[in-house]
């Protein structure tokens, strides 16, 4: 699946498999909201992103209407990653059980608070965000950040 930006001209590529993964462990903690990370990596001009992986938070909490993930282990994680496939975080996902795909104000809050986190050193993150019911996905959309704005991707 190939999805632009049109406000940044810029691409993002994930295949069918890797995004029904990521949907089915959401669908699997229905009716709480459920995440993580999410891996990548840039082309060499940074205008196309492919999302290559997912990580699970090692603790998290998870109800009807947030998620919280801590970032603990993840810091080691991520530079064994990067050694061994030369891929890195490139940002967050989470589900919104029977609701839209919109961010919300927390969820706006916690990229902003992402990106000037000294430990993260991309400049754009990006949120994935699942509206999923009982039994399926819903919806997924793709918002990248910039300037303490979400901006979707199409
Ligand atoms: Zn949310």
């Amino acid at each position: 699946m190939k999805l632009h930006n049109k406000h940044r001209n810029v691409e993002l590529i994930i295949n069918q498999e890797l995004l029904e993964k990521i949907s089915q462990l959401g669908i699997d903690h229905y009716p709480n909201e459920f995440g993580g990370f999410l891996i990548g990596k840039y082309s060499d001009d940074y205008n196309t992103l492919f999302i290559t992986d997912y990580i699970l938070p090692k603790s998290y909490k998870g109800s009807r209407s947030l998620f919280e993930r801590s970032a603990k282990g993840t810091k080691s994680l991520f530079s064994k990653l990067f050694k061994i496939k030369k891929e890195i975080y490139v940002g967050e996902w989470h589900t919104h059980p029977n609701g839209s795909t919109r961010y919300s104000d927390i969820d706006l809050r916690a990229m902003i608070n992402i990106e000037s986190s000294p430990s993260v050193n991309i400049k754009n993150p990006v949120l994935l965000i699942l509206s999923v019911s009982e039994k399926k996905l819903n919806q997924a959309t793709f918002y990248i950040y910039e300037n303490k704005k979400l901006i979707p991707y199409e």
